[in-house]
């Protein structure tokens, strides 16, 4: 029998497949995602809305958003359209638990964030949190890995259960109306308001919708007197 290295060994017993189309992959595929499926994601390019950060068209500064869910976010930025490749990992990332998944993710914000923002800006980096309850049940939160693997790569401080969110709510594109206000009033917290006095904040969530979810951590950051606050998702509409 010829030589096999132990990974070929492993990868002929359980082949490695693409997370999205089940396509078999080489074992020598660092992420699990195939070439085509990579090929799918559009990673957002500038100009960017200098609020929102939603790719524009011409190189004005600005989109034509109000962006009044953004008023306590000093910028935005978005490195993808939550669309396609993107939604699905997403999706599996969040209902079933698919690690796997993370450090591909990871990377692209890592990327992203290497060449579109000024990190030496920024003090320190948090997450958008989940409740205690909803943690445990789902076992990780997405928002706070990725800012983990983005603290780690760029030698930055983590604001660890800093912000927390204390009251469970429904997601923002479920309610309506005068229900959309009082669905997030409350529900953050921060927690040691010294950690993030005078200092940048570069905030992570996954995607951004609506962006009262990070503007609500936003504003509460900024009254524990955070200096600026800054956010960075994963995927958002166009
Ligand atoms: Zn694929
Ligand atoms: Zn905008």
């Amino acid at each position: 029998m010829a030589f096999l290295s132990y990974k070929s060994f492993i990868n002929l017993i359980y082949p490695l497949k693409c997370q999205i189309c089940n396509t078999a992959l080489d074992y020598n595929t660092i992420d699990s995602i195939c070439l085509d499926c990579r090929h799918d994601i559009e990673i957002n390019l500038p100009p960017f809305c200098n609020k929102c950060g939603r790719p524009l068209q011409t190189g004005k500064y600005s989109c034509k958003n109000k962006h009044q869910n953004l008023s306590q976010i000093d910028r935005a930025w978005i490195v993808c359209s939550y669309q396609g490749v993107i939604r699905t990992l997403i999706h599996r990332l969040k209902y079933n638990n698919k690690l796997a998944v993370l450090n591909f993710i990871a990377n692209l914000c890592c990327n992203f964030a290497e060449k579109f923002i000024a990190l030496s800006e920024i003090d320190c980096i948090t997450y958008v949190p989940l409740t205690r309850q909803k943690k445990m049940q789902r076992d990780f939160n997405q928002s706070e890995l990725i800012a983990r693997k983005i603290a780690k790569r760029f030698k930055m401080k983590i604001l660890d259960n800093v912000l927390l969110k204390t009251k469970p709510t429904r997601p923002q594109v479920e309610v309506t109306g005068h229900e959309r206000l009082s669905n997030l009033t409350g529900s953050f917290k921060v927690r040691k308001d010294n950690l993030v006095k005078d200092k940048n904040i570069l905030i992570i969530d996954d995607v951004l919708t609506t962006g009262s979810t990070l503007n609500e951590c936003a504003g509460c950051l900024k009254q524990a007197g955070a200096c600026s606050v800054f956010a960075l998702a994963l995927a958002g509409g166009n």
